[in-house]
C-alpha cells in the first residue's frame, strides 16, 4: 500500500507529491489526462505573485505583506479567509528557493506585461516547462505517476480517506491529497451554475474553457455529495474575454485580447455597457469575461484604431481590419447605423488631455452612460480594427473549505487523513475577482502543506490537526 496517494497532475498536485515523498513518503500521482496533455491548467500559466520586502533577483523594488493583502481584499471586495490569505501571501516570500530546488527557472517581466516587475516572478518556459520540471524531479526522487487514470470516487469512512476507485480498479492508501483542479471543463455544471437569463437563453453554451479539458469537477462534486463542506458560489471564477475563434478548450494566454482599455466595447445591438478605462487592465482583463457573459448572445466587441497598435500585446488573430468605421460595422455582422451612433456619441463626449497608458491619465469622456474615464481617445484614424470577443472560463472558485492544514472538512470537522490543494479550495482565499498569479501562490503554498500534513498522517495515523482547530 502506498502512504500518500496524491489525485491529478497540475502544480498543486506535483508540489504535494515532492513535499510528501521529501518526508520519505511512498508516492502515486494520478492524472487523469495522457501524458502528452499533463499539467491541467498549470501547463498555461506564466508566473507566481510573491512578497518581497526588498528587490529579489528577478523582482523589483519591494512588495511588502500587507500591499498584497490589501490588494487581495480589493478585488475580493472581502470574500476571503484573511488567516489563510496571510498564510498563502507569507510563503511566497521563500518558496521560489525550494521550487527552484525542483528544476524551476525564474525570469524578469516580460515587457508588455504591465505593472508586473514588482509583483510577479515569471518562469523561463512558462508554466509547461514548470510541469516538466516537477515531473524530471518527481521520477528522481521516486513518485510513481500514472497518466490516463481518472479517479471517478473516493471510499471514506467517516471523514477519513480509505481507497481511490478508476473504474473497477481500487487504490488504497495511508492519505490522499485531492488537487484535481475546478469544475471548469464541465459544461453541463457550468451551465446549471449561471442558469437561463432574461432573454431565455443559457449563457454557460457560450463559453470557451481557456485551460485543459480534464477538469471536469468529478471529485469535486463526490465530495461535496459525501458530505465535505463546500465554500464559494459555483457562478464565481475567473472569467476573461477572449477571442471568439478561439478553441473551446487549451486556447491559453493566446487567445487574450488586450486592447479594451484603448477603444470602445461594444455589444451584439451596437451599444457600450461599461467603462473601458476604469483602471489598470492587469486589474480590470479579469471582469470583462463575466461582463461579455451578461450580455445578449454572449458575445462583445472591441474597437479600436490606428492609434491603439503597437500599445498593446499583439493577438495571435489578427483583428477584423477596415477603413472606414461604416465598413466595420458591416465586417463584424452589426447594424451600421446604431454602430456608427455610438462611435459618434463617444467621439464627441471625449476631452482630451494628456493621454498616458501608463498612468491613470486625464483623457475621459463628459455626457456619456456609461462614462470612459481613462486613455479615452476619439475612434477617428484608420485604419480601424474590431474583435469580437466571448467569455473564457479559467478556474471556477467553488471549493472545499479547509484549515491551515489543507485537510478537507466534513460537518466542520477536519479529515484525518484527506488534504485538498489548488484549484480545488482556491475559493478558500478567492470569494471573487482575481489578483494575476496568485493562482499558483495557493496551489503552491496548498500542496506543499497538504503532502506534508499528508506524508505525517501516513507515518503516525494523525495528521496532528483533528481537533486543533476545530
Ligand atoms: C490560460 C491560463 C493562464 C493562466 N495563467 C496563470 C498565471 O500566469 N499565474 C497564475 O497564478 N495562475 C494562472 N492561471 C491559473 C492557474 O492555472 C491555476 O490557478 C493553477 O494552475 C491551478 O493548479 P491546480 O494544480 O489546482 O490545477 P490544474 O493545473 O488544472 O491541475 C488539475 C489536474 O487534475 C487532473 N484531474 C482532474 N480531474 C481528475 C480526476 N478525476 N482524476 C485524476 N486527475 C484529475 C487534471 O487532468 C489536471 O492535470 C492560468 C490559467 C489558465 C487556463
Amino acid at each position: 500500500m502506498y502512504d500518500v496517494l496524491v489525485i491529478g497532475g497540475g502544480n498543486a498536485a506535483l508540489c504535494a507529491a515532492l513535499s510528501a515523498r521529501e518526508r520519505g513518503a511512498s508516492v502515486l500521482l494520478l492524472e487523469s489526462s495522457p501524458r502528452e496533455w499533463r499539467g491541467g491548467n498549470s501547463q498555461h500559466t506564466r508566473n507566481l505573485r510573491c512578497m518581497h520586502d526588498a528587490p529579489q533577483e528577478v523582482l523589483v523594488d519591494a512588495y511588502p505583506e500587507d500591499e498584497y493583502w490589501r490588494d487581495l481584499l480589493g478585488v475580493t471586495g472581502g470574500l476571503t479567509d484573511e488567516a489563510l490569505a496571510r498564510l498563502v501571501i507569507r510563503s511566497t516570500a521563500s518558496c521560489r528557493d525550494w521550487m527552484r530546488r525542483h528544476g524551476v527557472h525564474f525570469q524578469p517581466s516580460l515587457s508588455g506585461a504591465l505593472h508586473t516587475a514588482r509583483t510577479n516572478a515569471f518562469f523561463m518556459g512558462g508554466g509547461k516547462a514548470l510541469v516538466n520540471a516537477y515531473c524530471r524531479s518527481a521520477a528522481r526522487l521516486g513518485v510513481e505517476i500514472r497518466y490516463d487514470a481518472p479517479v471517478d470516487a473516493l471510499e471514506l469512512c467517516d471523514g477519513d480517506f480509505v481507497a481511490a476507485r478508476i473504474g473497477d480498479e481500487r487504490v488504497a492508501a495511508r492519505s490522499c491529497v485531492v488537487a484535481a483542479g475546478g469544475f471548469e471543463s464541465n459544461r453541463e455544471w457550468l451551465r446549471d451554475a449561471w442558469g437561463q437569463n432574461e432573454q431565455g437563453e443559457w449563457p454557460a453554451d457560450n463559453f470557451l474553457i481557456r485551460g485543459t479539458r480534464f477538469n471536469r469537477g468529478v471529485l469535486l462534486k463526490h465530495l461535496i455529495d459525501s458530505g465535505a463542506d463546500a465554500i464559494g458560489d459555483p457562478s464565481q471564477s475567473h472569467c476573461v474575454a477572449i477571442d471568439a475563434r478561439a478553441p473551446l478548450y487549451d486556447g491559453g494566454i493566446c487567445t487574450r485580447v488586450d486592447c479594451v482599455s484603448l477603444g470602445i466595447m461594444l455589444n451584439r445591438n451596437a451599444e457600450r455597457f461599461y467603462d473601458e478605462g476604469e483602471d489598470f487592465w492587469p486589474k480590470r482583463y479579469a471582469i470583462w469575461g463575466r461582463l461579455v457573459a451578461k450580455q445578449p448572445g454572449q458575445i462583445g466587441y472591441a474597437i479600436i484604431d490606428a492609434k491603439a497598435i503597437g500599445r498593446f500585446m499583439p493577438p495571435v488573430f489578427p483583428g477584423i481590419r477596415a477603413n472606414t468605421l461604416n465598413d466595420l460595422a458591416r465586417e463584424l455582422g452589426l447594424d451600421a447605423a446604431r454602430f456608427m451612433r455610438t462611435v459618434n456619441d463617444y467621439n464627441a463626449a471625449c476631452r482630451v488631455g494628456r493621454f498616458d497608458h501608463t498612468v491613470l491619465d486625464d483623457c475621459h469622456t463628459e455626457g456619456l452612460s456609461p462614462a470612459k474615464t481613462h486613455w479615452a481617445l476619439p475612434l477617428d484614424t484608420p485604419p480601424f480594427y474590431g474583435y469580437a470577443l466571448r467569455p473564457g472560463i479559467t478556474f471556477t472558485y467553488l471549493g472545499l473549505k479547509v484549515n491551515g492544514h489543507a485537510a478537507v472538512h466534513f460537518g466542520g470537522r477536519p479529515s484525518r487523513n484527506l488534504f485538498v490543494a489548488g484549484e480545488m479550495m482556491a475559493g478558500n482565499v478567492l470569494g471573487k475577482g482575481y489578483l494575476a498569479g496568485i493562482g499558483m501562490s495557493i496551489g503552491t503554498t496548498f500542496g506543499r502543506i497538504a503532502g506534508t500534513q499528508a506524508a505525517q498522517a501516513a507515518r503516525t495515523g494523525n495528521a496532528g490537526n483533528r481537533y486543533a482547530d476545530e
